[in-house]
């Protein structure tokens, strides 16, 4: 079956049977759990959409490697025109969900090592990219959800991995044994973990001869033995557990940050896919850089959409909507949402094929993409502060709507314009503040931020590809110097 139903997914995911801590619990039945149903609900929702009939185009993708139809977040991209079907499909999941839908991460993970092993068989007469195309048919034609995990927790920021106190700080091998390899470490930032069947595992930087053990990529089930995962905190999640869903500001969807621990577990030979090849690991590290900064181009925006109509739908609701210094408020946003869409459009369409034959985004371009979404959203959530009024952080629970005394004092003093749209007002007003401050504004905020990598990555990138040579040589030809 090449194409799962949200139901389908579900299903499969109750069978794996993952285990978490979650606050402090040992803790089965995840999909189940009120804490992590909303973020299982979010993947879910990029199986249910590629079955529909006006998301299909943008969802499904013919397989490169069977032919299949296959769920575009497992698709090697073939061509620039894939690449930007990805970014507006990814728009259209953040419009859909509000939120992180968790799934883009493997995508970006299987289209770096796609290539990446192609040329290191091709210089160090390795096997691993058949191993990795094997196993990544299996990914598409089970229609599964893939963790991509580099972030390693990475110590003493001033050390190399090897002179770590606690040399596990990166995730490395500790036995090679014959048909395979036993690996120790943790990965931190795990969107998604606990809704994905299998983890592909990469390495967080480049690594330098010398440092082979931490030269390692690999995919596991996300409940090989020796694993551990452990549930991540995000602002207001136990309004989860409240009764009644008004205050968790997004009624039905959420994100998912996991920390997972490899504790001595062992990786079959057909699963590794980079082994000691050094001069392999920043290649690597930068192509899935590359990509996931990319994503942010179509995820943020889908979700700055969200944003976008929720302020506009408060100044409505506040009766603000025809003052001039909203609606141009209401522009601004609008422009530096399109201004990051733009982005991730413009290094799509100026993609390039691989040796491997998968097509590579513009690496430039999408270092520009990402180093405005760690700006963007953060105006975006700005304006939509000022926009939406003080109530925002002074709100009266939900709860007060349905008490017998104190419900229609709140009816009365929190009416505005039109007088009967009270509860819609407090929803609006929840779901803003899920996006600036809550639960919502991890994936929207603090992820713009760091995900794929904090701003400083990006200067580097921007600095290596922006060919100052190239252009000071244009000025000198200009002057004749
Ligand atoms: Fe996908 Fe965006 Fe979530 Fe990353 S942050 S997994 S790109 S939705
Ligand atoms: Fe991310």
């Amino acid at each position: 079956m090449a194409l799962k139903t949200g139901e389908e997914y579900l299903k499969s995911l109750r069978e794996l049977g993952l285990c978490a801590m979650v606050h402090g619990r040992l803790t089965e039945d995840l999909p189940g759990h009120p804490l992590v149903a909303p973020s299982t609900r979010a993947v879910a929702a990029t199986y249910d959409l590629a079955q529909s009939p006006e998301a299909k185009d943008l969802l499904t993708a013919e397989s490169s490697l069977t032919g299949d139809a296959i769920n575009r977040f497992t698709h090697l991209h073939q061509s620039a025109e894939d690449l930007v079907k990805k970014i507006q499909m990814q728009r259209l999941c953040g419009n859909v969900t509000g939120c992180c839908f968790q799934r883009c991460v493997g995508m970006d993970a299987a289209n770096a090592v796609f290539s990446v092993t192609y040329e290191c068989d091709a210089g160090h007469g390795t096997r691993y990219h058949g191993r990795f195309r094997e196993y990544w048919a299996m990914i598409q034609k089970h229609d599964l959800v893939v963790d991509g995990a580099m972030t390693d927790p990475k110590g003493d920021r001033s050390k190399r991995p090897k002179d770590q106190a606690d040399p596990d700080l990166y995730l490395r091998v500790v036995e090679r044994r014959p048909g395979g390899i036993v690996v120790r470490g943790a990965k931190l930032h795990q969107t998604g973990m606990l809704n994905s069947h299998e983890v592909l595992v990469m390495p967080t930087v480049a690594m330098r001869p010398g440092e082979e053990d931490w030269a390692v990529c690999f995919a596991v089930p996300t409940n090989a033995p020796g694993i551990r995962h452990f549930y991540g905190r995000q602002v207001s999640d136990t309004r989860k557990l409240e009764p009644g869903r008004l205050d968790v500001g997004n009624p039905e969807f959420g994100g998912q940050e996991v920390m997972t621990v490899f504790e001595d577990v062992f990786v079959p030979e057909e699963r590794v896919f980079l082994c000691g090849e050094t001069d392999q690991s920043g290649k690597l590290v930068e192509r899935f850089a590359g990509y996931h900064r990319q994503s942010y181009g179509g995820c943020k925006v889908g979700v700055g959409d969200v944003l976008i109509g929720a302020s506009a739908l408060i100044a409505r609701l506040n009766g603000t909507d025809q003052a001039s210094h909203i609606k141009d408020k209401l522009v601004e946003m609008i422009h530096l949402n399109e201004t990051m869409f733009a982005c991730g459009i413009a290094c799509s369409a100026l993609g390039h094929p691989t040796a491997a034959g998968n097509y590579e985004i513009n690496l430039l371009l999408a270092n520009v993409c990402k180093l405005n979404v760690t700006r963007f959203p953060y105006e975006l959530a700005r304006l939509a502060t000022d926009i939406a009024g003080g109530l925002l952080g002074t709100m009266p629970p939900a709860a007060d709507l349905s008490d017998p005394s104190a419900g229609p004092l709140l009816r009365k003093y929190l009416a505005a314009a039109p007088v009967a749209e009270v509860e819609a007002r407090m929803k609006v007003l929840r779901l803003i503040e899920n996006l600036v401050a809550g639960a919502g504004a991890v994936a929207y905020l603090i992820e713009s931020m760091h995900g794929a990598g904090p701003p400083a990555a990006q200067r580097i990138m921007i600095g290596r590809q922006g060919d100052l040579e190239g252009k000071m040589d244009l000025a000198k030809r200009l002057l004749g110097i």
